[in-house]
């Protein structure tokens, strides 16, 4: 009996600091998702968070904010990401980005 009983209080001893801890990472997720910013990105919006620094588009998450402009349609070429974008369409050499957006020929991907 006594077995038993020591046993129960063991697993009563295990269990609070698991239940502990999975109530801490609901609070923090409910956090994360507080942000309504964020929210109508992750719903599939486009949207740009300042206060997260990330943006959204279809669903997807940027943590750029020039790949962000770029994929929103704002012709861009972001040197961070060594990749740019032309009418929301990615172009990853710099020198065809600046022939599409210039009408010229990319001297590096001549051929
Ligand atoms: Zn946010
Ligand atoms: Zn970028
Ligand atoms: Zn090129």
């Amino acid at each position: 009996m006594r077995v038993i009983l020591s046993l129960f209080l063991l697993l009563a001893v295990a269990t609070i600091p698991l239940q502990g801890c999975s109530s801490s990472k609901e609070m923090s997720a409910a956090s994360a998702s507080a942000c309504e910013m964020c929210a109508k990105g992750k719903a599939g919006e486009s949207v740009w968070c300042d206060g997260c620094e990330a943006g959204y588009v279809d669903s997807a998450k940027v943590s750029c904010a020039s790949c962000y402009a770029g994929k929103t349609g704002n012709d861009t070429w972001c040197e961070g990401c060594n990749a740019g974008y032309v009418n929301a369409e990615k172009v990853a050499c710099k020198g065809c980005y600046t022939a599409q957006t210039t009408g010229t020929a990319c001297t590096s991907c001549e051929g």
